[in-house]
């Protein structure tokens, strides 16, 4: 057997200081726990994964509202604009992060996902460290609880009219191309009328009760970020399909 001498100056890996990981290649998060959580209701467990933005100004003003008692407010986890991730609360456990909203005829949002912060205003685009970052962790929680593509979802998708994170910005196709979201199906209507359009946003997981016009701004903001005007044939091939 051949023995390989490590060149001089060349340390094993084995030696090198975790400290200075390239946090983008590690997944072991940097634990910060949040007091803001509770039990997941009736059993059940993540099926879920909702996508936030902070809308604050820095990761670390995010850390301190995410684990304020006052706020009653948490994520799963955090992951900053470089990349850090940390992790608040328990993926067994119930994160405060959802709040009133509904997904495929679903309420009780919490108690059926993993929610994920992103340091972002929501003015600015997500820098790649954090997106790989983010990839790295949802393969790994779509791997532990079974949870299929159409289960990895945007806060705005749940509750439309009320949240519109994580925003125009973010890169769905991205995810989509590497199965972590849905894809538009690219199906034209026939007629692009509301009833045909709720129904087939319906079907694509839009359940939460709201109007027509919130329903659109909520589907585009989601497969047609920069669409506007009336409602159109794009609008149905934009939509997954259910
Ligand atoms: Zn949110």
């Amino acid at each position: 057997m051949a023995t390989v001498t490590p060149a001089v100056g060349i340390r094993a890996p084995s030696a090198w200081p975790l400290a200075i990981a390239d946090p983008v290649e590690s997944l072991t998060p940097i634990q910060h726990p949040s007091p803001n959580f509770g039990p997941r209701r009736d059993g059940l467990t993540p099926s879920l994964v909702v996508i936030h933005y902070t809308a604050m100004t820095s990761a670390t003003a995010a850390l301190d509202r995410l684990c304020d008692p006052v706020a009653e407010v948490s994520a799963h986890y955090l992951i900053s604009r470089t990349g850090t991730l940390w992790q608040l609360v328990d993926e067994d456990m119930r994160a405060w992060h959802a709040g009133v909203g509904e997904w495929a005829g679903e309420g009780d949002i919490n108690s059926r996902s993993i929610g994920i912060e992103l340091d972002n205003t929501g003015a600015h685009p997500f820098p790649e460290p954090q997106m790989r970052q983010l990839e790295r962790v949802l393969t790994q929680i779509q791997t532990r609880w079974a949870i299929p593509a159409r289960g990895i979802i945007g806060h705005s998708d749940m509750a439309p009219g009320r949240k519109f994170d994580p925003g125009p910005k973010f890169d769905w196709p991205r995810l989509a191309r590497q199965n972590l979201a849905m894809a538009s199906s690219g199906q034209t209507a026939q007629d692009a009328n509301w009833p045909s359009f709720r129904a087939a946003a319906h079907l694509a997981g839009f359940t939460a009760p709201c109007d027509n016009q919130t329903l659109l701004r909520a589907v585009r903001l989601r497969h047609r970020p920069h669409a506007t005007g009336p409602l159109t044939a794009a609008d149905f091939a934009a939509l997954p399909s259910g």
